[in-house]
């Protein structure tokens, strides 16, 4: 042990003293009962928390941003492996992006991770995380793993090493316990979430189909513990402007300037949003002309749209197409294309089910834990897993973090992964066992 997993395995004491977790009793070893009280798998999952430290050090060790193919296998391989080492039969399924994807266009993805394991209950459970980042390679040198009191520091540790951990020492501890009370445990841990799962969103809408219940692992909140029934569905805008070009000095009026026109269109369509309705348009990338002393003829802007519901999306683009029909430059023209990424998640009726049972596993550690219902300008898998749901899905399993697309301060807290490793464990026992009934 080295000092840095001294301090942790001090602050782990400290975190697992305030759960009550210390005073539980442990199983004599080989000894698996079914159904396992609770006080004896709090006891058991204390044990999984440093293991769990070392799988994060080792996923963080690994970079793996979404267009880095020699490091999404290995980190897949490393994944694989654990699964496998817990009982589990691993697929290794290639993708790749469609060939009308716009900037992918067909091109080969990181592989995914399909695990499962039949057992002797009811339901079908489905646990997904993404071993993806959205950081180029180098990046890590700057944040390697590393653990600081109550943090533990490191490239894509909230989003989504620490999910992807959860999910590895979830299935591992199920397999120690002997516990199979599910009809099938599946896990998938897909390589393109960051780049909107142009390769993975099919496969993740048909395991939506199949299994009773998919829980997604994204980081479960900062300051306070929660989990989600609500991601954001995200759009992309495109914009082209052509206006004809001349000389800047001897001609000006011969010109039609497509960067006045662009700059018009922009600053009247910002204000299109709701934001206090979670409909937000934000105007990120702009280019226009290329010389000096010529009026450009052409100009190109680009916008990040985020909506609660599909509808709203539907709103904002009907808004935008009126509004570019209002131009300040004649005869320029406008080409506007509005482009649907991820869907919005809105929980079902079993999704509500799923977070009230967190909850109640969560009251048993003594712990508050929020469930939000309303999107914040984040989407995620859990919208394709919802499209055609068989039951319900829920979002924000994984850990208590903070940083996510930051490349400097990304950490998750030590002491949220003895109550999430429990809270994870509990939902596959009791979905799986059919004890939730819906
Ligand atoms: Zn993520």
């Amino acid at each position: 042990m080295n000092s840095s997993m001294a301090i942790a395995a001090r602050t782990l004491s400290c975190a697992l003293r305030r759960l009550g977790l210390c005073a539980a009793l442990a199983l004599p070893a080989g000894v698996a009962a079914q159904p396992l009280p609770p006080y004896a798998l709090q006891s058991r999952v204390a044990e999984h928390v440093l293991p769990l430290l070392g799988s994060l050090r080792q996923l963080v060790g690994i970079e793996s941003g979404s267009r880095d193919l020699e490091g999404l296998g290995k980190i897949g391989e490393f994944i694989a492996g654990h699964l496998q080492a817990s009982g589990l039969a691993v697929q290794t399924l290639p993708t790749q992006a469609p060939d009308f994807h716009p900037q992918l266009k067909g091109a080969k993805l990181g592989a995914m991770v399909y695990a499962t394991r039949r057992g002797t209950g009811q339901k079908k459970v489905l646990l997904i995380a993404h071993m993806d980042t959205v950081y180029a390679r180098g990046v890590g040198a700057n944040q390697p793993f590393r653990i600081d009191g109550d943090k533990a520091y490191g490239l894509g540790i909230s989003d989504d090493k620490g999910g992807v951990a959860l999910i590895l020492h979830t299935v591992r501890l199920l397999n120690d316990l002997g516990l199979a009370d599910y009809a099938q445990l599946g896990v998938l841990i897909n390589a393109d979430e960051e780049i909107g799962s142009p390769g993975s969103a099919a496969f993740i809408t048909q395991l939506g189909s199949e299994y009773d219940a998919v829980l997604s692992f994204e980081g479960g909140g900062f300051e306070q513990d929660m989990v989600r029934l609500a991601t954001s569905s995200i759009a992309s805008v495109e914009m082209k402007i052509t206006g004809k070009a001349s000389h800047a000095g001897a001609n000006p009026e011969g010109g039609r300037n497509a960067l006045y026109e662009m700059a018009h269109q922009v600053l009247k369509s910002r204000n299109l949003g709701h934001p206090e309705r979670g409909l937000k348009i934000n105007w990120t990338v702009a280019n226009a002309g290329a010389t000096r002393n010529v009026i450009p003829a052409t100009a190109t802007a680009a916008a990040d749209v985020r909506a609660r519901t599909d509808a709203d999306l539907d709103l904002m683009e009907a808004a935008l197409r009126e509004s570019i029909k209002s131009q300040l430059i004649p005869d320029t023209t406008i080409e506007l294309t509005f482009r649907r990424g991820r869907p919005a998640f809105v929980g079902n009726a079993v999704s509500k089910v799923l977070a009230q049972h967190a909850q109640s596993v969560f009251r048993e550690l003594g712990l508050p834990l929020q469930v939000r219902d309303r999107a914040n300008g984040g989407g995620t898998d859990a919208a394709f897993a919802g499209l055609r749901p068989k039951g319900g899905v829920l979002e924000s399993l994984g850990l208590r973090g903070y940083g996510a697309h930051s490349n400097d301060n990304e950490y998750v807290f030590v002491s949220s992964i003895a109550p999430r490793l429990y809270l994870a464990t509990r939902m596959v026992m009791d979905v799986g066992s059919g004890k939730l009934a819906w």
